[in-house]
C-alpha cells in the first residue's frame, strides 16, 4: 500500500509541520479506506498561527491595501475557486460523503462569496453624525477587528468557512481557520488558493487537529480579537463563555431541529419533495435539516405516503456516482449515533415506518437508510435532539395554532418550511415562527446575499448579507472641533 500523503499546516504562507511531530488520519466514509494525513496542532501551533496572522495585520501591505484592492483579492480567489471547483468538489466528497452531484451545486455558488464581498470591500465606511454642537465635526469609521479565529465543522468545511473567511477578508481582518479534524484537506487547498490569489503569507491560516488541543487553545488564545463558530450548541455554549470572559465577540451558527409545516391548502406533490429534500439531502447532516415534519391531519396519509414511496426509492452508495442519492454518514461515530437515536425512539414508543437500518452501501462504509418515525410526539427525545442524520420524526396538526405551538416547543430556532397556498397563511406563519430563516413552499435555498442567524439556541450574531460585515468591524467615533475656540 501506497504511503498516505500528510497536510501539514499552513501559516504565514508556508507548509509547517506539527510541534507535535504527530499526524492523524482521515479516511473516506464510503469505503473506509484512509485517504491522508494531517498535522495534529496544539497551543503551540496555534501561537504560532496567531502571531502570523498577528504580523500580517500589522503589515502595511495588509494594513494600507486599499479598500478597492482587498476587493480585487477577494474576488481573484472566488475566480480561482471557480477554476478549481472540480477538484475542490472530489476533494470535499472523498473527505465527507457527501454527493459529488452536491458538491457540485455547492462548489457553483462558492465563488459567489468571494465575489459578492469583493464588490462590498469598497462599501464599508462610516457616517457623518449631525450633532447639536455645529462647530464639532462627528463621524464614525469601521475599523478592522485583528485576528479571526474560524472553528467549523465537517459537514460542508468550504461552504461554511467561507461564510466566515469572505467577510472577514473583506472587512480588512486576518483569519486562523481551525476546520474539523474530520475534513481537513479542502479548507487547506482553499487557503493555498487565497495564497495564489495575492492575499499576503499570514491573511490566511489554517491550523488542523482535534478540538480539545487545537480548537481550545485558540479561544483561549489572547491575541484573538474575535472567534467565528460553526457547530454543535455544546460546543459553542463553551466558546461563548470563553469569548464573554475576554471581551471579544462571537459569532455562532449552531444546531437545529427545524419544522417543515405542510398544511392541507398545500401543494403535496412539491410539499413532499420538499420534506423528502429537507431531512435527507447530505444524509441528513445539515444544520437545516427539517427533521420535523408538521403535517396537518386532512393530508396526513397522503404526504407520508409519497414521502415513504420516495425514501424508499432512494438510491444509497457511492458519493462519487452521478445516480447516488444518498452517501455514508461522515464517520462511524457519527453513524453509531444515529443507529442510538433510532433506537432510544423505538424505546420511547415510536414506529420506525421505513429505513432504520445502517448498512455499508455495498463498499464497506458508514451508511444508514433513510428513516421515517411515526406515533412520536415533540416530547420524545427524537423529536427534541438534533440526531444530524437521516431522520425524519413526523407529528399531525389539527389546526395552526397548533402548528405554531409545536414547530416553537423547541429549543432551536434555525429555520422553518411551510407549505400552504394561502398566502395570508403564509404570511402569518412567517411572522409566528421562532426561526431565524422561513421558507415558505421552498426548503434549503441560501445565498451569501441573504442574512442568516439562529434564534434561541441555534446561534449568536448574523453570518451572509451586508450584515455580517458588522460582525467583522468595530465602529470608532471620532470628535473634532473645527474651530479656534474650546467647547
Ligand atoms: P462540533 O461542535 O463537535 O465541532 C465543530 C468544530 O469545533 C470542530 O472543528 C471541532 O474540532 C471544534 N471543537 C470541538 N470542541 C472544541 C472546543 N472545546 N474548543 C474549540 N473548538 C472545538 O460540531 P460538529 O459535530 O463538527 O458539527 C455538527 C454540528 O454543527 C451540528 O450541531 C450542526 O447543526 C452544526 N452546524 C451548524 C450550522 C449552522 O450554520 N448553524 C451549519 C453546519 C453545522
Amino acid at each position: 500500500m501506497s504511503e498516505l500523503t500528510t497536510l501539514q499546516h499552513l501559516i504565514g504562507g508556508e507548509r509547517v509541520e506539527p510541534a507535535s511531530g504527530e499526524s492523524f488520519e482521515s479516511t473516506n466514509p464510503a469505503t473506509r479506506q484512509p485517504l491522508y494525513r494531517a498535522a495534529r496542532g496544539n497551543a503551540t501551533d496555534i501561537d504560532r498561527a496567531v502571531a502570523s496572522a498577528t504580523a500580517a495585520f500589522e503589515d502595511p501591505r495588509w494594513r494600507d491595501l486599499s479598500q478597492t484592492r482587498r476587493g480585487h483579492l477577494l474576488r481573484r480567489l472566488g475566480d480561482l475557486i471557480a477554476e478549481h471547483a472540480e477538484e475542490l468538489a472530489r476533494m470535499e466528497t472523498l473527505d465527507n460523503g457527501k454527493l459529488l452531484r452536491e458538491m457540485r451545486g455547492q462548489l457553483a455558488t462558492l465563488p459567489e462569496y468571494y465575489h459578492y464581498y469583493a464588490g462590498l470591500a469598497d462599501k464599508i465606511h462610516g457616517d457623518v453624525i449631525p450633532t447639536s454642537d455645529r462647530r464639532v465635526l462627528n463621524y464614525t469609521t469601521r475599523e478592522p477587528l485583528g485576528v479571526v479565529g474560524a472553528i467549523t465543522p465537517w459537514n460542508s468545511p468550504l461552504t461554511l468557512t467561507s461564510s466566515k473567511l469572505a467577510p472577514a477578508l473583506c472587512a480588512g481582518n486576518t483569519v486562523v481557520i481551525k476546520p474539523s479534524e474530520y475534513t481537513s484537506a479542502t479548507v487547506l487547498r482553499l487557503a493555498e488558493l487565497a495564497l495564489e490569489a495575492g492575499f499576503p503569507p499570514g491573511a490566511v491560516n489554517v491550523v488542523t487537529g482535534f478540538g480539545a488541543e487545537a480548537g481550545a487553545p485558540l479561544v483561549d488564545h489572547p491575541g484573538l480579537a474575535k472567534i467565528s463558530f460553526t457547530g454543535s450548541t455544546a460546543t459553542g455554549s463553551r466558546i461563548a463563555s470563553a469569548a464573554a470572559g475576554r471581551f471579544i465577540g462571537s459569532t455562532l451558527e449552531l444546531g437545529g431541529k427545524s419544522p417543515n409545516i405542510v398544511f392541507e391548502d398545500a401543494n403535496i406533490p412539491n410539499a413532499a419533495m420538499g420534506v423528502v429534500a429537507g431531512i435527507f439531502a447530505a444524509a441528513g447532516q445539515t444544520c437545516i435539516a427539517g427533521s420535523r415534519v408538521l403535517v396537518h391531519r386532512a393530508v396526513h396519509d397522503e404526504l407520508l405516503e409519497r414521502v415513504t414511496e420516495r425514501a424508499r426509492a432512494i438510491r444509497i452508495g457511492d458519493p462519487l456516482e452521478e445516480t447516488t442519492e444518498l452517501g455514508p454518514l461522515a464517520f462511524a461515530e457519527q453513524r453509531d449515533k444515529v443507529a442510538g437515536y433510532v433506537e432510544l425512539g423505538r424505546e420511547e414508543g415510536a414506529r420506525v415506518l421505513t429505513g432504520g437500518r445502517a448498512t455499508d452501501g455495498g463498499l464497506g462504509g458508514y451508511f444508514y437508510e433513510p428513516t421515517i418515525l411515526v406515533d412520536v410526539d415533540n416530547s420524545m427525545r427524537v423529536v427534541r435532539e438534533e440526531i444530524f442524520g437521516p431522520v425524519l420524526a413526523v407529528l399531525p396538526f389539527d389546526t395552526e395554532e397548533e402548528a405554531v405551538r409545536i414547530a416553537n416547543d423547541t429549543e432551536y430556532g434555525l429555520a422553518a418550511g411551510v407549505w400552504t397556498t394561502s398566502l395570508s397563511r403564509a404570511h402569518r406563519m412567517a411572522d409566528r415562527l421562532e426561526a431565524g430563516t422561513v421558507w415558505v413552499n421552498t426548503y434549503r435555498a441560501m445565498s451569501p446575499m441573504s442574512p442568516r442567524q439562529g434564534f434561541k439556541t441555534s446561534g449568536v450574531g448574523v453570518e451572509h448579507g451586508t450584515e455580517t460585515i458588522k460582525e467583522y468591524t468595530r465602529l470608532k467615533s471620532v470628535w473634532i472641533n473645527t474651530g479656534e475656540e474650546p467647547v
